[in-house]
Protein backbone atom coordinates (compact mmCIF):
# COMPACT_ATOMS: atom_id res chain seq x y z
CA UNK A 1 0.00 0.00 0.00
CA UNK A 2 1.34 3.10 -1.17
CA UNK A 3 1.91 6.15 1.56
CA UNK A 4 0.65 9.36 0.46
CA UNK A 5 2.12 12.51 0.92
CA UNK A 6 1.32 15.93 1.17
CA UNK A 7 3.20 18.78 -1.24
CA UNK A 8 2.92 22.55 -0.72
CA UNK A 9 4.14 23.33 -4.09
CA UNK A 10 6.05 21.14 -6.91
CA UNK A 11 8.11 22.17 -9.97
CA UNK A 12 8.60 19.67 -12.58
CA UNK A 13 12.22 21.10 -13.86
CA UNK A 14 14.39 23.07 -11.79
CA UNK A 15 18.11 23.38 -12.00
CA UNK A 16 18.83 25.28 -8.94
CA UNK A 17 18.07 22.78 -6.03
CA UNK A 18 20.69 20.35 -6.79
CA UNK A 19 22.71 19.00 -9.56
CA UNK A 20 21.31 19.07 -13.07
CA UNK A 21 17.94 18.86 -14.10
CA UNK A 22 15.46 18.14 -11.30
CA UNK A 23 12.03 17.54 -10.33
CA UNK A 24 11.47 19.43 -7.10
CA UNK A 25 8.60 18.80 -4.36
CA UNK A 26 8.06 21.14 -1.40
CA UNK A 27 6.49 18.79 1.07
CA UNK A 28 3.82 20.51 3.57
CA UNK A 29 4.29 20.91 7.48
CA UNK A 30 7.10 21.82 9.43
CA UNK A 31 7.19 22.38 12.80
CA UNK A 32 10.75 23.47 13.23
CA UNK A 33 10.17 27.06 13.00
CA UNK A 34 13.54 28.41 12.02
CA UNK A 35 13.71 32.43 12.71
CA UNK A 36 13.88 34.06 9.30
CA UNK A 37 12.35 30.86 7.37
CA UNK A 38 11.73 31.71 3.74
CA UNK A 39 9.27 29.06 2.90
CA UNK A 40 6.50 29.93 6.12
CA UNK A 41 3.97 28.53 4.17
CA UNK A 42 4.80 25.52 4.36
CA UNK A 43 4.59 25.37 7.98
CA UNK A 44 1.09 24.12 8.55
CA UNK A 45 0.25 20.81 8.16
CA UNK A 46 -3.31 21.40 6.53
CA UNK A 47 -3.28 23.10 2.89
CA UNK A 48 -1.14 20.93 0.53
CA UNK A 49 -2.01 18.70 -2.07
CA UNK A 50 -2.21 15.05 -0.90
CA UNK A 51 -1.31 12.79 -3.42
CA UNK A 52 -0.26 8.90 -3.45
CA UNK A 53 3.48 8.74 -3.84
CA UNK A 54 2.83 5.66 -5.72
CA UNK A 55 1.29 8.10 -8.34
CA UNK A 56 3.88 10.78 -7.55
CA UNK A 57 6.03 8.36 -8.95
CA UNK A 58 4.44 7.05 -12.01
CA UNK A 59 4.09 10.85 -13.17
CA UNK A 60 8.27 10.97 -13.06
CA UNK A 61 8.04 8.44 -15.85
CA UNK A 62 6.59 11.48 -18.21
CA UNK A 63 9.02 14.33 -17.61
CA UNK A 64 11.89 13.95 -19.82
CA UNK A 65 15.35 14.30 -19.12
CA UNK A 66 15.62 14.68 -15.14
CA UNK A 67 18.24 13.50 -13.54
CA UNK A 68 16.85 12.96 -10.54
CA UNK A 69 14.36 14.49 -7.65
CA UNK A 70 14.77 17.22 -4.65
CA UNK A 71 12.61 17.17 -1.85
CA UNK A 72 12.77 19.77 0.80
CA UNK A 73 10.09 21.77 2.53
CA UNK A 74 8.24 22.34 5.08
CA UNK A 75 10.10 19.33 6.29
CA UNK A 76 10.20 15.99 4.31
CA UNK A 77 11.77 14.09 7.26
CA UNK A 78 8.00 14.91 9.27
CA UNK A 79 6.91 12.49 6.53
CA UNK A 80 9.31 10.37 6.70
CA UNK A 81 7.71 6.82 5.64
CA UNK A 82 6.29 8.74 2.43
CA UNK A 83 9.33 10.23 1.99
CA UNK A 84 11.42 6.86 2.12
CA UNK A 85 8.74 5.29 -0.36
CA UNK A 86 9.47 8.57 -2.57
CA UNK A 87 13.04 8.25 -2.28
CA UNK A 88 13.08 4.21 -2.89
CA UNK A 89 11.12 4.71 -5.74
CA UNK A 90 13.28 7.79 -7.32
CA UNK A 91 16.29 5.63 -7.00
CA UNK A 92 14.99 2.31 -8.25
CA UNK A 93 14.19 4.42 -11.68
CA UNK A 94 17.34 5.31 -11.67
CA UNK A 95 16.79 9.04 -10.38
CA UNK A 96 19.64 10.86 -7.89
CA UNK A 97 17.87 12.01 -5.22
CA UNK A 98 18.64 14.97 -3.14
CA UNK A 99 17.21 15.70 0.36
CA UNK A 100 17.07 18.84 2.30
CA UNK A 101 16.22 18.63 6.16
CA UNK A 102 16.49 21.13 8.91
CA UNK A 103 17.27 18.33 11.25
CA UNK A 104 20.72 17.26 12.17
CA UNK A 105 21.89 13.56 12.00
CA UNK A 106 21.49 13.36 15.65
CA UNK A 107 18.24 13.82 15.85
CA UNK A 108 17.39 11.11 12.93
CA UNK A 109 14.96 7.85 13.84
CA UNK A 110 15.29 4.92 12.18
CA UNK A 111 13.22 5.71 8.78
CA UNK A 112 14.48 9.37 8.87
CA UNK A 113 17.87 8.01 8.80
CA UNK A 114 17.34 5.37 6.34
CA UNK A 115 15.72 8.07 4.47
CA UNK A 116 19.12 10.15 4.61
CA UNK A 117 21.16 6.66 3.47
CA UNK A 118 19.11 6.40 0.43
CA UNK A 119 19.93 10.06 -0.64
CA UNK A 120 22.51 11.26 -2.93
CA UNK A 121 23.31 14.34 -1.41
CA UNK A 122 21.63 16.01 1.64
CA UNK A 123 22.02 19.48 3.38
CA UNK A 124 20.97 19.11 7.07
CA UNK A 125 20.99 21.84 9.66
CA UNK A 126 18.05 24.13 10.83
CA UNK A 127 18.09 27.79 9.53
CA UNK A 128 19.83 30.19 11.23
CA UNK A 129 19.38 34.05 10.53
CA UNK A 130 22.70 34.91 11.96
CA UNK A 131 24.16 32.66 10.07
CA UNK A 132 22.72 33.66 6.67
CA UNK A 133 25.25 33.55 3.91
CA UNK A 134 23.99 34.12 0.38
CA UNK A 135 27.29 32.84 -1.39
CA UNK A 136 26.99 29.16 -0.04
CA UNK A 137 25.30 27.02 -2.80
CA UNK A 138 22.00 25.70 -1.87
CA UNK A 139 22.19 26.68 2.20
CA UNK A 140 20.78 29.26 3.78
CA UNK A 141 23.09 29.48 6.42
CA UNK A 142 26.85 28.53 7.26
CA UNK A 143 25.72 26.09 10.00
CA UNK A 144 24.26 23.62 7.23
CA UNK A 145 26.26 20.88 6.44
CA UNK A 146 26.50 19.18 2.86
CA UNK A 147 26.66 15.67 2.82
CA UNK A 148 28.15 13.50 -0.44
CA UNK A 149 26.36 10.01 0.38
CA UNK A 150 26.79 8.19 -2.44
CA UNK A 151 29.56 8.48 -5.35
CA UNK A 152 26.84 10.34 -7.96
CA UNK A 153 28.42 13.38 -6.79
CA UNK A 154 31.18 15.39 -4.90
CA UNK A 155 32.04 18.44 -3.78
CA UNK A 156 33.10 20.02 -7.10
CA UNK A 157 29.39 20.60 -7.73
CA UNK A 158 29.04 23.43 -4.81
CA UNK A 159 31.94 25.56 -7.22
CA UNK A 160 29.30 26.96 -9.36
CA UNK A 161 27.31 29.72 -8.71
CA UNK A 162 23.60 30.20 -6.62
CA UNK A 163 21.30 30.66 -9.41
CA UNK A 164 17.76 32.26 -9.42
CA UNK A 165 14.46 31.16 -12.01
CA UNK A 166 11.51 32.58 -13.09
CA UNK A 167 8.80 29.99 -13.49
CA UNK A 168 5.43 30.49 -15.09
CA UNK A 169 2.47 28.76 -13.78
CA UNK A 170 -0.20 27.00 -15.34
CA UNK A 171 -2.52 29.28 -13.90
CA UNK A 172 -0.36 32.44 -14.75
CA UNK A 173 1.36 33.07 -11.55
CA UNK A 174 4.72 33.98 -12.23
CA UNK A 175 7.03 32.31 -9.14
CA UNK A 176 10.62 32.56 -8.51
CA UNK A 177 12.34 30.57 -7.17
CA UNK A 178 16.38 30.03 -5.88
CA UNK A 179 18.41 32.08 -3.52
CA UNK A 180 18.66 35.64 -4.20
CA UNK A 181 17.91 38.67 -1.72
CA UNK A 182 14.53 38.28 -0.71
CA UNK A 183 14.15 41.90 -1.73
CA UNK A 184 15.03 41.40 -5.51
CA UNK A 185 12.18 37.90 -5.46
CA UNK A 186 9.62 40.74 -3.74
CA UNK A 187 10.18 42.80 -6.45
CA UNK A 188 10.85 40.97 -9.67
CA UNK A 189 7.09 38.75 -8.28
CA UNK A 190 5.70 42.84 -7.56
CA UNK A 191 5.04 42.04 -4.19
CA UNK A 192 5.76 44.40 -1.41
CA UNK A 193 8.50 43.42 0.91
S1 LIG B 1 13.33 23.49 8.73
FE1 LIG B 1 13.18 24.62 6.79
S2 LIG B 1 10.98 24.91 6.42
FE2 LIG B 1 11.23 24.28 8.56
S3 LIG B 1 11.27 26.23 9.67
FE3 LIG B 1 13.42 25.64 9.27
S4 LIG B 1 13.94 26.68 7.34
FE4 LIG B 1 11.69 26.69 7.52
Amino acid sequence: MSHTISLGHRLDRSEIYGPGLRAVFWTQGCNLACKGCWNTQYWSKKGGDIIQVSTLLEELDSIDGIEGITLLGGEPLQQSEASLELIKGCKEKGLTVFLYTGYDPSEFDHTMQRCFDLSDIAVTGRFVQELRDTTLRWRGSQNQQVHFISNAYDESVLQEQTEVECHILPNGEVRMVGYAEKGILSIIEGVQP
